[in-house]
């Protein structure tokens, strides 16, 4: 199978399973002191909504500091590995 980059089909890949930096009261926005890092394999980002691949989604997107984030970053550019996950989890239905 050949991975093209393509835009975030919600699979939920990248916020339950990596470790990275996320923004804490999204109010406050991306300052010092309102920055922690999260291991997903231990614990839930506080901001994921959703439980199935396809399905997920972030409550803090909205925010025009996001794209900034290293969550921006990431889906800026999009992925397919998205697609893979999705593909593969509907076989298991
Ligand atoms: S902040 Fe949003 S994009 Fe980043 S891990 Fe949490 S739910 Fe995912
Ligand atoms: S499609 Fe890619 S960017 Fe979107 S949640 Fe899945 S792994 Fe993350």
């Amino acid at each position: 199978m050949i991975i093209t980059k393509k835009s975030c089909v919600r699979c939920g890949y990248c916020c339950t399973q990596y470790f990275t930096a996320i923004v804490v009261i999204p109010e406050l926005g991306p300052r010092k002191d309102n920055i922690r890092s999260i291991n997903m394999l231990e614990e839930r980002c506080p901001h994921l909504e959703g439980d199935r691949p396809g399905e997920y989604s972030c409550r803090i997107h909205h925010y025009e500091w996001f794209r900034d984030t290293p969550c921006g970053q990431y889906n800026s550019d999009g992925c397919g590995l998205g697609e893979y996950i999705i593909s593969n989890s509907k076989k298991d239905d």
